[in-house]
């Protein structure tokens, strides 16, 4: 998962609104950021996907990993969401590209 984290750190945080410009987050420490509360199930979730669609993926994060995180409502309603407050949600297609790219590394050991 290091692996994974270090290029999230390179290519998302460092220009991430909650960052500080240079790879440092600034959320407060009560509210976790959801690429890092859920990088495992992110990696495998994507991990599980072989498709051309965008949207399939982003249905799985909804299935996968919204379902079981707090920000979500019962009624599917996430309030981060619908206020770009979910730096995985703004950034998945950032991340995607990362799982791929480390995918297709021939040496990598994707845990
Ligand atoms: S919110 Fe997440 S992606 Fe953004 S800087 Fe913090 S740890 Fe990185
Ligand atoms: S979009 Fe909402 S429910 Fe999905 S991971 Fe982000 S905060 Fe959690």
């Amino acid at each position: 998962m290091e692996q994974f984290w270090s290029l999230i750190q390179k290519r998302i945080c460092r220009k991430c609104i909650d960052g500080n410009g240079k790879g440092d987050c600034r959320l407060p420490a009560e509210q976790a950021c959801a690429i890092q509360e859920f990088l495992p199930q992110i990696v495998q979730t994507v991990k599980s996907i072989d498709s051309d669609s965008y949207e399939e993926y982003v249905r799985a994060l909804r299935s996968s990993i919204c379902a079981r995180c707090p920000g979500q409502g019962e009624n599917g309603v996430c309030r981060k969401r619908d206020h770009l407050e979910c730096a995985l949600d703004r950034y998945f297609s950032l991340v995607l590209d990362i799982i791929e790219d480390v995918k297709a590394r021939p040496t990598s050991v994707v845990a």
